[in-house]
């Protein structure tokens, strides 16, 4: 099946065997993401956990200098 990204818009062709592929054709709304946009979001997810992580420390550093 022809799979459309969300995000960049991009046309994939899926197996039809693929478990996305059935998963995308169960759903009402198909929200395929290609594998570029896929580890760009898991990308900016990770550098997002990494500066709340930071921050963490800081209020942490913060509360010790009180
Ligand atoms: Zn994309």
């Amino acid at each position: 099946m022809r799979v459309k990204c969300i995000l960049c818009e991009i046309i994939e062709q899926l197996d039809d065997e693929n478990p996305l592929a059935k998963r995308l054709r169960n759903r009402p709304i198909h929200t395929y993401m290609c594998q570029r946009c896929h580890d760009r979001i898991a990308e900016r997810t990770k550098e997002r956990l990494e500066t709340g992580k930071f921050r963490l420390y800081r209020d942490k550093q913060l509360e010790e200098e009180w």
